[in-house]
């Protein structure tokens, strides 16, 4: 059975998810650290924490070797018109990512939105850039940086604290009690840049950190 997830953010919008940082490759700064803008991850504070919450995510890493999960997928999303990947979580695998790819493929109905760090891995850019040729989909690369840098990509994300950078699209949700409130700019291919106000205990003192190095 496929286990999915609703987050009070995105509007009854579905995700499906994994546990934050163990499937999270590229979250690694290479020397044993976080790097900055998931050291504040949001998905491993609050709600996050308790059992019922972990459960499905820990359940979902084995599930989707099964050989039957991409139908299963598929038939979860009929009635989906908006998907959003990785509430927590990446596709740290190669064989999730073409298994995901596949859900995409076959969900022509359904706008995918995929934050990903996995386009740092050489052996992930071809089937990244085969979700990025489907009309439905958005594969949007998460940005390292808290303080607004932006990185290269079709459609990217970067964190910010004081001002929305350059050429970016901000996201509004801080001014909806957290809620996407009918946004739906990450899913839009148009959108090539959102930045999120950096919000939480956590992640303003990851920017003070930043900020003094
Ligand atoms: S930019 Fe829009 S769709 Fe994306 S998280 Fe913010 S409110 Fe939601």
């Amino acid at each position: 059975m496929i286990k999915l997830s609703k987050t009070s953010k995105l509007d009854g919008i579905l995700s499906w998810s994994l546990q934050a940082i163990d499937t999270c490759p590229g979250s690694s700064d290479g020397n044993g650290g976080l790097v900055a803008a998931c050291q504040g991850c949001y998905a491993t504070t609050g709600n996050y924490r308790f059992p019922n919450v972990k459960a499905p995510r820990e359940f979902n890493r084995e599930d989707w070797k099964r050989d039957s999960w991409v139908s299963d997928m598929v038939q979860s999303l009929e009635n989906s018109r908006y998907f959003r990947w990785f509430d927590s979580g990446d596709m740290y695998d190669l064989k999730l990512a073409e298994k995901i790819r596949k859900v995409m493929l076959h969900t022509p109905w359904v706008s995918h939105w995929l934050p990903t760090r996995m386009h740092k891995f050489p052996k992930f850019k071809r089937v990244i850039s085969e979700m990025q040729v489907l009309s439905n989909v958005v594969v949007r690369y998460s940005s390292d940086s808290v303080t607004g840098e932006i990185i290269p990509g079709q459609t990217t994300s970067t964190i910010f604290s004081d001002v929305v950078p350059d050429g970016a699209v901000e996201c509004q949700a801080y001014q909806h009690e957290g809620k996407c409130n009918g946004c739906r700019a990450c899913y839009n291919k148009d959108v090539k840049v959102i930045a999120y106000k950096a919000h939480g205990v956590k992640m303003a003192k990851v920017i003070k950190i930043q900020s003094i190095k």
